[in-house]
């Protein structure tokens, strides 16, 4: 809902408008609160993560797509347009001054940057040919034989995107539980809603679990230790897996699991390590999952009242 009021005012005029990097930061402040919002991922959570969950492009990558879609509305437009006579006659002197190497800031050059850094640089010309001559939507798109610009745009995006996750110390965690690029299911209304927050902060490891908050401020500074178990590395594992102050709570989890589960692959996640990671990412299993979430975290800030 957010997304839907939020997105056409701020891609307003992104067509044809350069925002000064300052601008175009506060743009994606705005959006990154508005998803921290949605998801429950609090303040300090990574943002990489919070647009993974949401399969939400940057604002720069969305402003991108736009110039680049309007670029092609101008190619294909009549000769009869002024617009159109304007946009060759810029494009020419744009080649100009690139075969020269005098290039001059322009909405044309900006343009040659997107497509490049895209992989489409053959696109940056005002020519129309057999493959161009097309509406906006089908360049884009393409049709069923021919693939459209899309196809390798959001490549180039999801692989941007993941780059930065792996830039992360929390990534790798969070590449675990995130198995595809796009809108998880998860966050839809099924389910325990407070049980769907603390499955986004475990995934994105913004949950206040011992092991977590000392990695977050150094060696030495804090304890991994769980202070409702006693034990050493409270991590998401130990939580969701290992700690005794949740068994009842647990094997509730499991029996319940256990009957919405094919039996053989229910053996084999068994003794697999990446089981808590399972849990956290699992479709079959999320509303159980929320539950226990809840049910634990709610046990768990009754013993530790003073924790976020
Ligand atoms: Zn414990």
């Amino acid at each position: 809902m957010i997304e839907v009021l939020l997105r056409p005012l701020l891609e307003y005029g992104y067509e044809v408008t350069i925002l000064p990097k300052y601008q175009q930061h506060q743009i994606e402040q705005q959006m990154m609160k508005a998803g921290r919002a949605i998801t429950g991922l609090p303040w300090n959570g990574m943002g990489v993560a919070v647009r993974g969950e949401l399969g939400w492009r940057t604002m720069e990558e969305r402003s991108e797509v736009a110039k680049m879609k309007y670029f092609q509305h101008l190619r294909t437009l009549p000769q009869t347009r002024l617009i159109k006579r304007i946009f060759d006659i810029r494009m020419d002197d744009a080649n100009k001054q690139w075969n020269a190497q005098r290039v001059k800031r322009s909405w044309c050059h900006v343009m040659r940057k997107i497509m490049d850094k895209y992989g489409i640089a053959e696109e940056w010309k005002k020519e129309k040919d057999e493959r161009n001559n097309v509406t906006v939507n089908r360049w884009w798109n393409g049709n069923g034989e021919e693939k459209g610009v899309k196809e390798k745009v959001e490549k180039k995006q999801e692989e941007e995107w993941k780059k930065e996750v792996k830039e992360k110390t929390k990534g790798q965690y969070y590449m675990k539980c995130k198995k595809e690029w796009g809108e998880e299911e998860y966050l839809n209304e099924e389910g325990d809603r407070k049980g769907r927050v603390w499955k986004a902060r475990m995934r994105a490891s913004a949950a206040p679990l011992a092991a977590i908050l000392k990695s977050e401020h150094g060696r030495g500074k804090k304890s991994s230790r769980c202070m409702v178990c006693g034990e050493i590395n409270e991590d998401q594992k130990h939580m969701l897996l290992v700690c005794d102050g949740y068994t009842q709570e647990r094997e509730t989890m499991m029996a319940e699991i256990a009957a919405v589960v094919d039996p053989v692959e229910w053996k084999r996640l068994q003794t697999s390590d990446d089981l808590d990671a399972w849990l956290l990412s699992s479709k079959e299993v999320d509303t159980i999952v929320k539950h226990f979430l809840n049910q634990a975290w709610t046990i768990r800030n009754f013993h530790i009242p003073k924790e976020p």
